[in-house]
C-alpha cells in the first residue's frame, strides 16, 4: 500500500473514532442546517490532527456546498443563526459558506458577524 493511502486511512480511523462524540453533540441533526438525514463528519481543519474541534456532523447538501458545490441561497437561511454557533468550527464553516453567498441577508449577517 503507498504511503500517501494508508495515512489518508488513519485520517479516517481518527475521524471514525470521534463518530459516536460527534453524534452526541450533534444531537443526530447536521451541525450547520439542523435537518437529520445522511450525516457524516466533515473534516475542517485538514492539517490538524481530527477531534471534537475541527469535525462538524453535516448533511449531504451542507457538505457538498462546503466543497465548493452550489445551492438556492432561500434555502441558506440556516446560516445567518449557524454563524453564532458556540463551537467555533461550526461558526467558521458557516461562515465560510455565508461569504460565498450572494444575497443580501448573507452580506448584512456577515457584517453582524464582524466579517
Ligand atoms: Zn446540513
Amino acid at each position: 500500500m503507498a504511503k500517501g493511502r494508508q495515512k489518508h486511512q488513519a485520517r479516517l480511523d481518527a475521524i471514525t473514532f470521534w463518530g459516536k462524540d460527534l453524534a452526541r453533540r450533534a444531537k443526530r441533526k447536521c451541525e450547520l442546517c439542523e435537518e437529520s438525514g445522511e450525516l457524516r463528519p466533515f473534516d475542517g481543519d485538514e492539517k490538524a490532527e481530527p477531534s471534537l474541534e475541527t469535525l462538524v456532523l453535516a448533511c449531504v447538501r451542507c457538505r457538498s456546498i462546503l466543497e465548493g458545490g452550489s445551492a438556492d441561497e432561500r434555502t441558506l437561511r440556516f446560516l445567518e443563526t449557524a454563524i453564532w454557533n458556540e463551537q467555533a468550527m461550526i461558526a467558521k464553516l458557516a461562515k465560510s459558506m455565508t461569504s460565498k453567498v450572494d444575497a443580501d441577508w448573507a452580506r448584512s449577517a456577515m457584517e453582524m458577524v464582524g466579517e
